[in-house]
């Protein structure tokens, strides 16, 4: 997979350069011109990349609704549900505002807004953020095939959450039932194996089409938002990441970076934690040794509401945003800030670019303009497939807390170095 990205990336700027900015690129073939740029762009590489995030996407609802049942069902305490939820959206909540309170210090400190030109004809449709009361009845859904079928995870989670307690409950029936549920998970884990052995030519195939595409150039005159925002993602992942784990778990960081490789790879070359989310869920229960009876919540839950690398480009943003529009903001404003970046982020799915219609949500909050936007989407790609790494990593940071402090974890899994080498 490594290669695959490496080489894809190698390759797009290499024909990047080759192109250098022509429509196509014709190699005289006798009979007819061969379009080069169309046929490797627009064909093999746009071909091969969407085929591998379809079947990504494709076992999504599956391996949640099936893996969530079972989990549920298996949790013989039902009080045990209750503190589940409680400690993983508390800490999810609580990592989301760490991050955007980095995020703001740091850009207050490097002033990234100040001396940036204002964009001329910028503009930018916003959206409404939803109520917090919206937020909450739309968890429950009014039909669960239409859940499952528009990949709406918080009801498809609710849904799995309710029905695994129902059959915990059932007696006979339940007991059944659940035999089937158990046999299922195993031929869904068997599935996401099996693709899996399409993910280096996927990732190739991603990474080429992006590279070739993308204008690495634009990045020189947006230079110092940029920066800022990679070096808050780095310090939230290694600094901050490691030391909640050491302190909550006692768990080597190190250990737990290492074995986020590959969930990063792929949250990185598909920019969407929620197509990354059964490479999270195996990274999470095969590598690190949570059990499924938790992984199986928090993973989802956290793809769904646990959005650390996007508050983070949101807080940097939005003092960008004041900067270059010379706008003061003020302690409360900033405080406005963190609380509605970290809700905005619940409500939202893990797909390439939400982070930038969340933001509209936080620069409406504050009065800010949201044609600020504009100015900042042409380097957002690159920053979306990095903070979509860090998402990740904080779905798996918290479900090794949880895990631990519900002794539901195998400390020798997670320490052992080849746990789930096939993954790799
Ligand atoms: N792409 C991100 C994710 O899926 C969300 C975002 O920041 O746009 O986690």
């Amino acid at each position: 997979i490594m290669l695959g990205m490496v080489s894809g990336i190698v390759l797009g700027l290499f024909l990047q350069a080759l192109f250098s900015g022509q429509a196509e690129y014709l190699i005289p073939l006798g009979l007819f011109d061969f379009p080069v740029k169309s046929f490797l762009v627009d064909g093999l590489f746009h071909v091969g990349g969407q085929i591998f995030i379809a079947s990504l996407k494709m076992l999504v609802v599956p391996l949640v609704f099936i893996s969530l049942v079972c989990g549920t069902c298996s949790l013989s305490d039902p009080k045990k549900l209750g503190r589940l939820g409680g400690k993983s959206i508390a800490l999810y909540l609580m990592t989301t505002a760490i991050a955007i309170t980095v995020a703001i210090s740091l850009a207050l400190i490097f002033t990234p807004g100040v001396g940036q030109e204002l964009p001329t004809n910028a503009s930018y449709d916003a959206q409404q953020a939803p109520t917090l009361a919206q937020v909450i009845i739309n968890m429950f859904p009014t039909n669960p095939i239409n859940a499952m079928a528009s990949g709406n995870m918080l009801q498809v989670i609710v849904f799995a959450l309710l029905f695994g307690i129902a059959m915990a409950l059932s007696g006979e029936p339940g007991k059944r039932v659940a035999k089937v549920f158990d046999d299922l998970n195993a031929v869904v884990l068997k599935l996401v194996t099996i693709l899996m052995n399409l993910a280096p030519y996927g990732v190739f195939c991603l990474m080429a089409k992006l590279f070739t595409t993308i204008e690495i150039g634009l990045i020189w005159s947006l230079a110092k938002y940029f920066f800022v925002v990679l070096a808050a993602l780095f310090i939230h992942a290694l600094i901050n990441y490691s030391i909640i784990l050491k302190v909550l778990t006692g768990l080597n960081p190190i250990t737990f970076l290492k074995k986020m490789k590959d969930a990063c790879m792929f949250a990185f070359s598909t920019s969407s934690s929620s197509a990354t989310m059964p490479v999270t869920l195996e990274t999470a229960t095969k590598k690190l040794g949570a059990h499924n009876s938790v992984a199986s919540f928090t993973v989802p839950l956290g793809a769904t509401i646990n959005m650390d690398g996007t508050a983070i480009m949101q807080g940097v943003a939005t003092v960008f945003i004041a900067q270059v529009f010379a706008v003061d903001l003020s302690i409360s404003d900033y405080l406005m800030v963190i609380l509605t970046a970290t809700l905005a982020s619940v409500g939202t799915a893990g797909v390439p670019g939400v982070g930038l219609i969340m933001l509209a949500m936080v620069l409406n909050q504050v009065g800010l303009p949201v044609e600020g936007i504009a100015i900042i989407i042409g380097v957002d790609r690159l920053l979306d497939m990095t903070r979509t790494a860090v998402n990740v990593t904080g779905d798996c940071m918290v479900t090794c807390i949880v895990a631990k402090s519900e002794k539901e974890f195998d400390v020798e899994v997670f320490n052992d170095p080849n746990a789930a080498k096939e993954l790799e």
